[in-house]
């Protein structure tokens, strides 16, 4: 079985997330979204609504949540994936990707997916999102209905 895990902070889920799990999901039979903790960032939502912005969104597809703690690789060898997603927006996570990615092929064997953004939600970022939600400024184009309707 072909598992991908698709980690982030996903603080919170953006159109430019959306876009990226749905061309991620027929690649694979199963697909996890695996909410990880920075330790030097709280974050603004917690860790349950994330959960419920992606379960909500993706309830029709055959994908999973989880919060984990610790390396993204050695959370992949616990639940059995094979490949890591990424999304990359510009060559700014480019550059910051591709040490990570040889890091986890090499460390746990795990070969990182790149999809390049799509130009429609590129230019998305859950920082600028949580940004204007904190100014109270409409945030309606940049997330999924599941994160508006909270
Ligand atoms: P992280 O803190 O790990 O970067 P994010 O939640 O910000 O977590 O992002 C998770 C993944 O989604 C990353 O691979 C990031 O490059 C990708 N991503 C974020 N925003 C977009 C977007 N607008 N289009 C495509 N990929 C994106």
């Amino acid at each position: 079985m072909k598992i991908a895990v698709f980690p982030g902070s996903f603080d919170p889920l953006t159109k430019g997330h959306e876009e990226i799990i749905n061309r991620a999901l027929p690649l694979f039979d199963k697909v996890i979204i695996a909410i990880g903790t920075h330790a030097y960032k709280s974050g603004l939502f917690s860790i349950e609504e994330r959960i419920s912005f992606i379960e909500n969104c993706f309830k029709d597809h055959p994908i999973e949540v989880r919060h984990y703690i610790g390396l993204t690789g050695d959370f992949c060898n616990q639940v059995g994936a094979q490949f890591i997603i990424r999304g990359l927006r510009n060559s700014l996570d480019f550059e910051y990707e591709k040490d990570i990615a040889h890091t986890n092929k090499i460390l746990f064997n795990i070969d990182t997916l790149f999809l390049i953004a799509d130009q429609a939600t590129s230019h998305i970022s859950s920082s600028i999102v949580r940004d204007i939600y904190k100014h109270g400024g409409d945030i309606s184009k940049l997330v999924p209905q599941s994160v508006i309707s909270k």
